[in-house]
């Protein structure tokens, strides 16, 4: 038996409705997978700043740099007016854990009418994210400003590598049986390189040499310009598997991919780095709702499987999504924003019963 210590991050707002949920899956996997799971409840967010005048405390980061194997965040409100000394503490764990990539599935039932399942890769720590910028004068005295876009060999090849390994994993998930829309694997580069050569154009040569590596001599690689790429997200969603991009694109696409699957509390998340991964689900707090037990927890289960993969347990993975299929094609238990009546403990008792 195999024994995982995971991170419980609830945060703020609807994050302590979901989160508990992302444990009672984890403790509800059948024994036949023999895994075992040990948690350890940690504080971030906006509540915690207001206790304790840090969002992120150090005790959290200490904690799940040595002793856990893999943690769950829920969600953290930010204040609408800036707030001295507040800072979001999932973009600073990111950067103290290194968790260079936000790998985020974009997947709506097998039997939709259109249905879609591709995977957005996006690095993480770089591009224009590197928040390096200046304004100055102009001749004439009006402002111009200025931003860095860094790209880099290492981070490229890496953020490419993971999206192979993705791919590789999406299509080992599918030969155990699990329904999808795709026959083979196939990595989508995406860039700009025919206005950004330099930069663009290095991560997709990079991307390209990361991608010819013979392990994924099974892996389909294409490369699409970003803004083409935008029309046909939406005209031909289906067409995707894995989309790997830089920082910036990566954030657009990423959110206008989930808005093809109708809610926020269905899409997932994972920040990933060497050896460990955050699972998140993509909603915010989600105040107008909170404390009434009717936030969608699937978000936050399918984000559980999606830190699974990634420790290596794709078996315990896939039961998880297809419990949660199950849920979503039957369609008798759904929560409001589904236009159902159920409440948050009965799609997850729903679920769970699935597994
Ligand atoms: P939000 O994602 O919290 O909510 C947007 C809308 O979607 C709301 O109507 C909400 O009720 C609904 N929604 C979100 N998750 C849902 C779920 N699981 N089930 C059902 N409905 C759901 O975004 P917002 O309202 O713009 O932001 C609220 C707070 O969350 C803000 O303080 C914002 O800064 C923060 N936020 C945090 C994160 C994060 O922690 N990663 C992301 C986005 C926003
Ligand atoms: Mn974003």
């Amino acid at each position: 038996a195999r024994t995982l210590r995971i991170g419980l991050i609830p945060g703020d707002g609807i994050g302590k409705e979901v989160i508990p949920a992302g444990r009672r899956i984890l403790e509800a996997l059948p024994a036949s997978l023999k895994l075992k799971f040990e948690f350890v409840d940690l504080k971030a967010g906006f509540e915690t700043f207001e206790q304790t005048g840090v969002a992120l405390p150090d005790k959290t980061v200490e904690t799940l740099k040595n002793e856990c194997d893999g943690a769950l965040f829920g969600a953290v409100s930010s204040p609408s007016k800036a707030v001295k000394g507040y800072s979001s503490p999932i973009v600073a764990l990111r950067k103290r854990l290194d968790l260079y990539a936000n790998v985020r599935p974009v997947k709506s039932v097998m039997t939709a009418t259109n249905p879609i399942d591709m995977v957005i890769v996006r690095e993480n720590t770089e591009d224009l994210y590197v928040k390096e910028e200046r304004t100055y004068a102009a001749e004439d005295g009006s402002k111009i400003a200025e931003a860095i876009k860094r790209i880099s060999e290492k981070a490229s090849f890496r953020i490419a590598t993971m999206a192979g390994e993705i791919a590789l994993r999406r299509q080992k998930i599918r030969d155990s049986g699990a329904a999808s829309i795709h026959q083979s694997p196939m990595v989508t580069i995406t860039h700009k390189s025919n206005v950004l050569s330099q930069t663009d154009g290095l991560f997709r040569s990079t991307a390209r040499e990361a991608l010819a590596n013979p392990r994924f001599a099974s892996v389909g690689v294409e490369e699409q310009i970003v803004d083409s790429m935008v029309y046909k997200l939406f005209r031909q969603p289906e067409t995707y598997d894995v989309i790997v991009a830089p920082n910036l694109y990566g954030d657009i696409l990423s959110d206008g991919a989930a808005a093809l699957v109708g809610s926020l509390g269905l899409v997932p998340s994972a920040n990933v780095g060497e050896g460990f991964a955050i699972g998140e689900p993509c909603h915010g707090s989600a105040p107008d709702i909170m404390g009434k037990n009717i936030a969608n927890p699937i978000a936050t289960l399918r984000s559980v499987a999606l830190m699974l993969e990634f420790l290596n347990e794709e078996t315990a993975a896939a039961k998880i999504y297809a419990a949660v299929d199950g849920n979503l094609e039957e369609g008798k238990l759904l929560s409001p924003d589904l236009g159902g009546k159920a409440t948050t403990t009965e799609v997850v008792e729903d679920i769970l019963r699935r597994l």
